[in-house]
């Protein structure tokens, strides 16, 4: 079965072409066919386009192009020119769209028709930066592949959808809950991927494992799992609760937007946009949203980003709390995404708070870049894992389980 994978930014725009054996899927993430990346930041109104095969061929170019002209001119290099990798679009058997929003309606993967298409625009006021990108992606396909290729929807917010209404529920005027304001949940796709992953590195079964995952990329976010399920998490209604991030703040007192608001005449957009571009790692260091560049000035003995560091941590500390009183104990601590799966400083800072549950890494394994493996000491009382997450192979396993099982 050839999947094509599409996972659409709000400026940027990734792309994949799996092929999987009738026989079943595999343990682990193949290398994909082809993949596209299309990136809309450096440049206004071009997409930088870059194209690789496994077989190594490789294309870059930049276009004047909209979303749907830059699909439609990925597409293309699959069956033309050096990157091609099938003969036909027919040989696509099953297009996957990561839809970051979902609401309430879809708790799980579904075949694409139309009022799968009217629920992800609807939902558009709950994900304005994303829902859009992942609506024109369909249309994209549609044009240019014609309807008779099935689309399947994978959305970033299912997995928490079986939420306890406990956690999920804000305790705001009741009447905001019946307007559909709640802790909704993102990075689905993610957490529940390095949760399978981690119970097969483990080799327990998911059903009996109390996890907590910890997406730390540009966003981050936790989930604590159990029985396979998300049963908490950090961000909310909006990607934008929970831990400090890149550029973004995580929770704060409500009482300083209303501060801002009234005492120095701050408009809607301009909260947003300090919220959620210019805080978290980059607000307060002054440096960068990069961990990389925190690390670096740290070294050179800035102190405002040893600041921003230590708050990173302190965050992320308090919410593994949570986690862990919502879970009621841990059997294992999984790191994944950039800073997650690449930053040891940061895991080691993260696990120092919880040795006195017995939680203990093993500093060598720690320090050497590891992938897909259990880095706790041997009699460490809770496992530590750090899982290189593959959002867009998980989506292809959707892909494949929904058109098998249907
Ligand atoms: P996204 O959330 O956009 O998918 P990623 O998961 O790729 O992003 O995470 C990107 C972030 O990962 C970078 O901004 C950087 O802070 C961090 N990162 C990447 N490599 C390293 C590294 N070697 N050390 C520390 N942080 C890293």
């Amino acid at each position: 079965m050839k999947i094509l994978v599409l996972n659409a930014g709000s400026s940027s725009q990734k792309s994949c072409l799996y092929e999987i054996a009738d026989d079943g899927l595999p343990n682990q993430s193949p290398l994909p066919l082809w993949e596209a990346k299309v990136d809309w930041t450096h440049h206004s109104g071009f997409a930088e386009i870059e194209v690789q095969t496994a077989k190594g061929e490789t294309l870059q170019t930049e276009i004047s192009a909209d979303r749907a002209a830059a699909i439609a001119h990925v597409l293309d290099t699959l069956w033309s020119g050096s990157t091609q990798v099938i003969t036909q679009p027919s040989e696509i058997d099953v297009v996957g769209h990561r839809v970051v929003h979902g609401g309430q309606e879809y708790q799980q993967s579904v075949l694409i028709d139309k009022p799968v298409k009217e629920a992800i625009a609807r939902l558009i006021s709950l994900a304005p930066a994303h829902n859009p990108a992942n609506l024109e992606g369909i249309e994209a396909i549609e044009k240019t592949l014609g309807n008779r290729i099935p689309q399947v929807a994978v959305f970033d917010t299912a997995f928490h959808a079986q939420i306890p209404a406990a956690a999920a529920t804000y305790p705001i005027p009741y009447k905001w809950f019946e307007q559909g304001i709640r802790r909704y949940g993102f990075h689905g796709i993610s957490h529940q991927y390095c949760a399978g992953r981690a119970a097969h590195v483990l080799g327990r079964d998911l059903k009996d494992l109390r996890l907590i995952t910890c997406h730390l990329g540009n966003g981050c976010s936790l989930a604590a799992i159990r029985d396979g399920h998300s049963i908490d998490t950090t961000m909310g209604f909006t990607p934008l609760e929970g831990l400090m991030m890149g550029t973004r703040s995580g929770s704060v007192d409500p009482g300083i937007l209303i501060h801002l608001m009234r005492q120095e005449g701050y408009t809607v957009d301009q909260m947003d946009q300090m919220l959620n571009k210019e805080s978290g790692l980059k607000g307060v260091s002054g440096i960068s949203a990069d961990m990389r560049q925190i690390d670096q000035a740290i070294a050179q003995g800035n102190t405002r980003a040893q600041l921003a560091f230590d708050i990173y941590v302190h965050r992320l500390r308090s919410s593994i709390g949570a986690m862990l009183a919502s879970l009621g104990g841990l059997d294992a601590l999984i790191f994944t995404a950039g800073v997650g799966e690449n930053s040891a400083a940061i895991r080691a800072a993260a696990c120092e708070g919880f040795t006195f549950l017995g939680l203990n890494i093993d500093a060598e394994k720690n320090t050497h870049s590891p992938v897909d493996q259990d880095i706790a000491t041997v009699d460490s009382a809770v496992r530590v894992l750090v899982i290189h997450t593959e959002e867009d192979w998980a989506i292809a396993q959707q892909c494949w389980q929904l058109l098998k099982g249907a």
